[in-house]
């Protein structure tokens, strides 16, 4: 069967490649010139099994009351009149309710665990470079409030199969040395050593090369526009390529992965998804001196910043901006990232020549993706990935391939249209 994937994101090229492998005959249509230029391009780089609670938590409105009017909070929120956001926040407040929290947390384990081990094979297969490191990553603690939970955390993590230990401040240091400058403040950290970190958006291109050179055909510079239906069946994509002709493409079935602009695309056929785009950024930057840059990949848990090597690169992420689709690039957000850096790494960068980037994560409120069958007869999803993207894309794809071929994937995870 012949199969059109939507998006050649993270999530639209794994999964190209997966259902490739599987069989299907594939192409991916994209609006961007290459593959992995939008939220793939410059995200924190973690690959992160380590960090499977979602942001809706028992925790998280206290803590987003807290931020509320900060101009560096981590988490911004700009109301706007869109019914869209509004209902995106209702659902946001019931998943922080424990039991919803709780049953979150298993399912994104459960695929994360799931997808490092397929990330692990592909790589071992394919030999794509893409800056990997295989050193783990420390999450780490400022305050001794913050601290105290930490050994909580490491037991549910245990729960879940994922290896973490609890550590001492000195333990930490002995882990990443560059954090040395930082030492003063550092109550403790959390490591996970089977943890990994590497570029997302290398590793997209990477893979783009190998699905084209396995027969995958790649529609670039190709907006969609609609899916034409007939009923529940689509019979075709409306799309515009760069000269501004507009065509069609059609195929057996078809398959979503637009990140936080697939909602839109599948609203007219009754198909809601509770998808919502929140913004955050990175900024990367040369190393100037390679002691104090850390090669183990960083977590700091209060300030929601994760920090990468990326071969004589720093990648520093964070930040969460619901604001709709606005890209633009507020350079106070930049900022605090650089002030954090300047704070834990010192030295470590050279902030004249940090890039500053954007990107908006396909959000869920539970920051559990929507996989499987939709309900049109030959639609399926692979979207909302969120903050986990990186970690859960090779899973995902695997997993939806599985699906598609009829199987049941293993993961316990609620893939949707399964009966
Ligand atoms: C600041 C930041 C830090 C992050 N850090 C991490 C991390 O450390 N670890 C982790 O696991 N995840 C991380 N993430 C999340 C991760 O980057 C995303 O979940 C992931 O990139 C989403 O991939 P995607 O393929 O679904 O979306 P995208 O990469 O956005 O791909 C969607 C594609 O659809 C195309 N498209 C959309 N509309 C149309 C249209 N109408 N016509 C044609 N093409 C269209 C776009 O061009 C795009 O290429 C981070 C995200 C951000 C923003």
């Amino acid at each position: 069967m012949h199969v059109m994937v939507l998006g050649a994101g993270l999530t639209g090229v794994t999964t190209a490649w997966y259902l490739r492998r599987a069989g299907f005959d594939v192409s991916v249509i994209d609006r961007q010139p290459a593959a992995g230029l939008e939220t793939s391009y410059a995200n924190g780089g973690q690959i992160s099994v380590s960090h499977p609670e979602p942001w809706a938590n028992p925790s998280a409105p206290l803590v987003a009351l807290r931020w509320l009017g900060r101009i560096d909070a981590p988490l911004r929120l700009r109301p706007r009149r869109d019914p869209a956001q509004w209902r995106w926040l209702l659902a946001f407040l019931r998943e922080c309710l424990p039991a919803r929290a709780r049953r979150n947390t298993e399912a994104i384990a459960a695929l994360a665990r799931y997808s490092a081990a397929q990330l692990r094979s592909l790589r071992e297969e394919l030999g794509l470079g893409y800056e990997f490191l295989g050193r783990g990553i420390l999450h780490l603690f400022f305050s001794e409030r913050a601290f105290r939970g930490a050994a909580e955390r490491v037991a549910t993590l245990a729960r879940l199969g994922i290896r973490a230990q609890l550590c001492s401040r000195e333990e930490v240091l002995a882990i990443e040395p560059a954090l040395t400058g930082a030492a003063e403040r550092l109550a403790g950290g959390i490591f996970a050593p089977d943890d990994e970190s590497g570029d997302a958006f290398r590793f997209t291109q990477a893979l783009a090369a190998k699905c084209e050179e396995a027969g995958v055909r790649f529609y670039y510079n190709t907006r969609i526009h609609r899916l034409l239906h007939t009923g529940g069946l689509i019979d075709a994509v409306e799309v515009e390529d760069a000269a501004g002709h507009v065509g069609q493409l059609s195929a057996g079935a078809y398959v979503i992965c637009l990140g936080s602009y697939s909602p839109a695309l599948v609203a007219p056929m009754g198909e809601r998804l509770p998808i919502y785009p929140v913004k955050g950024y990175s900024i990367t930057a040369p190393v100037a001196d390679p002691a104090r840059a850390p090669w183990v990949s960083l977590t700091d848990e209060s300030a929601r910043i994760v920090c990468s090597r990326l071969g004589h690169r720093l990648r520093v992420a964070g930040t969460a901006e619901l604001n709709g689709f606005d890209t633009t690039i507020d350079p106070l957000r930049g900022q605090s990232i650089l002030r954090w850096v300047e704070r834990r790494l010192p030295g470590a960068i050279d902030p004249a020549k940090a890039q500053l980037w954007a990107g908006l994560r396909p959000a869920t409120p539970g920051n559990i993706p929507v996989i499987g069958k939709g309900r049109g007869v030959n639609l399926w999803y692979n979207t909302g990935h969120g903050t986990l993207g990186w970690t859960l894309a090779c899973g995902s794809a695997a997993a939806l391939a599985t699906l598609m071929s009829g199987g049941r994937p293993s993961p316990a995870f609620p893939f949707v249209g399964r009966a």
